[in-house]
Formats: structure tokens, C-alpha cells, sequence
């Protein structure tokens, strides 16, 4: 038996990681390299496609699942099993990554035709977006399922996004067997809607992500205090308030924290816009699944009616929509994507209203480096938008503690949860996350091994279990 890590080995993206076993092999997730343009998307995958029994998938965020198209153009055949809400989620992500990776080759094919170079091909298209959803079947949680002949597997509630799941993957051979856990992005506890990560108890290995390795998270109580006052001093501003969302998880969220702090935010004197196309397919999606709802989200839902609603919401699919918010000048809260102001209608509303010193903007998740939003964090008040420089005269307010993933102490309490302490492999997750939460479980729990894959690396299982594997 081998395992094999293709992608997030020492990163956070790009997670692809295949399990062999006898004469089956499986891929557990078959997501994009989100780096700006990674070349490494177009590579050959380092297997035959073709080859590939059935794909498992984590969850519908675009680097777990933003290679699948791709993976069955190039011959996969097989089944891809994921948490029904998965199945949804994907549906609208990958038709959305395939419409990027159009307009991207486009772009690219008419700066080509320029110098007489020959066009260049979609990573895939939206045609083939919609082909590889057919080979999705489903599993809700806690129902073990055998998948292959040697292989079943188990989805638990990961907490992270919308049917996101931890992976139980029990492989047998005669008898051998074997139990492998991948966590999956590991959701944070306490996050609004979703329920907390089951812990397990029992595994021979464990595969844990490592994002905030080196980090705690403000506790859920400040977080939203801060949101509130922030809130509520605009309500003196007078003027507009934009929110750069990310359209899965996160802008749920936020919805949900407005729904639920209606009275005390004041938020009945504003307007509130969500400005993206995505993010309203997402928060169809996300009202469909009460089944996955924690306690207290069910209860707004019994009680309300309804989740994720609020009576002064507007949703704004249609550019129309969008533009008709220019001329407001105060009252509106815009919700609109994306979540780090690369792309999307926040820079229109950056360039119409983030001009003004009575504009708010409130940052809601990570920023990574080089992108719009984090020169913002950074203070950085010129820009350049659509080719003109324009300087933002808004206010900047960074909300640090929402965040999908657990904190270093949520992922050692939940390998902390394995009573055998199995050995351990950290993924998805930068190297200096990676060593510090390494240092940390050594010194809590002493598993028998950790190890931090490179990116190819493939390992025998004998060398990580001890004893024979087949
Ligand atoms: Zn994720």
C-alpha cells in the first residue's frame, strides 16, 4: 500500500493526494494550484488518469476539487464520491472556475493573435464542467460505504464549509486493515451555521491539514463585537458600507451574524445588497441544507421561517442590479466578490464609492500577498482600478477572527481526540505552520512518526504503520 502527495505537500493549495492499495487506486481530492497563473495546473497529472478508480472528495473548495474537470478529460472514468452538499457546491464552483479559465484563454489567445502566435485552449471549459458532474455520487455523513472491492469509506462532519468532510478510509486486504483519516480543511469551532469537527478516536493514520499551524484566532465573542461596533459607528458615517466576500462560507456567514444581530447592529436602517452571482447560488445552496445545520442554526430556521434572510436583503444577480447601486451614495450595505478585490464587481464599487471619506470598507477573510485587498490592509490608499489611479478615501476595517480552518490549538485538541495516537502526516499547510504545529503535537501527544511530505513525495505504509501492509 502506497500514498502518494501530489499537491498541498508544504502549501496550501493544489490538495491531491492517492491512496494504492492492491489493485485499486483512489485519489482523495483533485484541487487547483491557486498561486496567480501556476503553470503547474496544466501539467501532466503524475498518474494515468485513466487509471484511477474513483476519486473522494474532501470538499467543493476550488483547490480540493478544481481539477476534476480536467482529470476527466484527460480519461478519468470513474466515480467521485463527495457529501451530496458537496455535490451541489461544485456545481456552481466548477462551471465558475471553467467561465474563469475561458475568459482567461481568451484574453491570452488575443494578446497571442498580436505577435501572429497560435491561440491558446481553456484549462477546461464550462461544457466540461458540466460533464464531470455526472460522475458524482453521494454519501450523507456518518454512513460507511464500501467504494471499491478494497476500499470504503465515511464521511464526518468537518466544520469547515458546507458538506465538508473528514475522510474515514478503511482499506482491506485479506485481512488487512487499515484505517486512514484525512481531515480535510478542519473547520473552526463555533462557526456560525455549521456544526464543530467530529472528533475521532480510533485511525493507523492520520492526515491533517496545517493552515494555521502557527496561529490561535480571536475568540468568536470579540470577533463579533468588533463587527457590531464597526456597524454601528457607520450608522454616524452617513455613508455606503462594502464588504469584499468570498462567495462560499464566508458571506453564509455573515448573513447569518446580520440575521441574528439584526436589533443590536441597527441594521434595519441600511439596505443591504449581496452583489454577486456566485454568492447567491452559494446561499441558495447553503438554505437548502438544513440537514447539516448546527443546533442553533435549525432553531433560527424553526423559529424564522427561514435562514439566511433578511427583510431588507436584496440579491443583485444581474450587472443591472449591480450598477444601479453607483448612484446610491449612503445607506447600502454591498456584499459583492471577491473576497481579496482581484476581480469582480468590489473594484467597481472600490472605484464608484470607496472614494468617498464617509465609505466603509469592512475586510472579512485572508488577503494574500500581492492582491488588492491586502495592499489595503497594508494602508496602501492609491491604486489603480480599471487603468486609472484612484485614491481610496474610505475607511479600512479588518475583521481578523473569522476564519474556515482551526487554529493550532483546534487541530492539536482534535488529533488530541486519537486515544492510539496514530502516526501522523501534515499537508496543506506553508512550512513554517507546518513545523511549528509538528513541534507542538511532539510535545503534547508524541505520536510515533510525523511527516511533512514533499510535494511528489511517495511513501510505503509499511515504513509509516510498522508491520506488513499488502
Ligand atoms: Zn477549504
Amino acid at each position: 500500500m502506497r500514498l502518494s502527495f501530489h499537491g498541498a505537500a508544504r502549501e496550501v493549495t493544489g490538495s491531491c493526494h492517492q491512496v494504492d492499495c492492491g489493485e485499486s487506486t483512489i485519489l482523495v481530492d483533485c484541487g487547483l494550484f491557486q498561486g496567480k497563473n501556476d503553470e503547474r495546473n496544466a501539467d501532466a497529472f503524475q498518474f494515468h488518469p485513466d487509471q484511477i478508480d474513483a476519486v473522494v472528495l474532501t470538499h467543493a473548495h476550488i483547490d480540493h476539487s478544481g481539477r476534476l474537470p480536467l482529470l476527466a478529460k484527460r480519461g478519468f472514468r470513474g466515480p467521485i464520491y463527495a457529501h451530496p452538499a458537496t455535490r451541489d457546491l461544485c456545481q456552481i464552483l466548477l462551471r465558475d472556475s471553467a467561465f474563469i479559465h475561458e475568459k482567461d484563454a481568451e484574453w491570452e489567445s488575443r494578446r497571442r493573435a498580436k505577435k501572429g502566435k497560435d491561440p491558446v485552449e481553456p484549462l477546461y471549459t464550462q461544457q466540461d464542467a458540466e460533464l464531470v458532474m455526472k460522475q458524482f455520487k453521494t454519501i450523507p455523513y456518518a454512513q460507511e460505504q464500501k467504494i471499491l472491492p478494497n476500499f470504503s469509506v465515511c464521511f464526518r462532519d468537518a466544520g469547515h464549509i458546507l458538506g465538508s468532510s473528514i475522510v474515514e478510509l478503511t482499506t482491506c486486504t485479506g485481512e488487512h486493515r487499515r484505517k486512514l483519516v484525512f481531515s480535510g480543511d478542519l473547520g473552526h469551532s463555533g462557526t456560525p451555521i455549521l456544526r464543530d469537527p467530529v472528533n475521532l478516536e480510533q485511525a493507523d493514520l492520520v492526515l491533517m491539514e496545517s493552515t494555521y499551524g502557527d496561529r490561535e484566532h480571536r475568540a468568536w465573542d470579540a470577533t463579533w463585537s468588533e463587527l457590531g461596533e464597526i456597524l454601528n459607528a457607520a450608522n454616524h458615517e452617513n455613508g455606503n458600507i462594502l464588504i469584499p466576500a468570498f462567495s462560499v462560507g464566508r458571506t453564509q456567514e455573515l448573513l447569518y451574524a446580520f440575521q441574528q444581530h439584526y436589533e443590536e447592529w441597527n441594521l434595519g436602517r441600511w439596505k443591504i445588497y449581496l452583489d454577486s452571482p456566485l454568492a447567491i447560488e452559494a446561499t441558495k445552496i447553503y438554505r437548502g441544507h438544513h440537514e447539516v445545520y448546527d443546533a442553533e442554526a435549525e432553531a433560527v430556521v424553526r423559529q424564522q421561517g427561514s435562514s439566511l434572510d433578511l427583510p431588507n436583503l436584496e440579491f443583485c444577480p444581474d450587472v443591472e442590479d449591480s450598477m444601479r447601486l453607483n448612484d446610491m451614495a449612503s445607506g447600502a450595505i454591498i456584499i459583492a466578490g471577491s473576497g481579496m478585490c482581484t476581480g469582480g464587481r468590489i473594484r467597481h464599487h472600490l472605484q464608484h464609492h470607496g472614494v468617498r471619506p464617509n465609505c466603509q470598507v469592512i475586510i472579512v477573510g485572508f488577503q494574500a500577498q500581492g492582491t488588492l485587498g491586502r495592499a489595503l490592509v497594508d494602508g496602501k490608499r492609491d491604486v489603480r482600478l480599471y487603468g486609472e489611479e484612484v485614491h481610496l478615501a474610505a475607511k479600512v476595517h479588518t475583521i481578523g477572527g473569522l476564519s474556515a480552518h482551526a487554529d493550532a490549538t483546534g487541530l492539536a485538541s482534535w488529533y488530541g481526540h486519537f486515544k492510539n495516537r496514530p502516526p501522523l502526516v501534515l499537508i496543506h499547510g506553508e512550512e513554517k505552520a507546518m513545523d511549528a504545529l509538528a513541534e507542538r503535537l511532539r510535545q503534547e501527544f508524541s505520536p510515533p512518526t510525523i511527516l511533512c511530505p514533499q510535494p511528489g513525495e511517495s511513501v510505503d505504509l509499511n515504513h509509516l504503520l510498522g508491520g506488513v501492509t499488502p
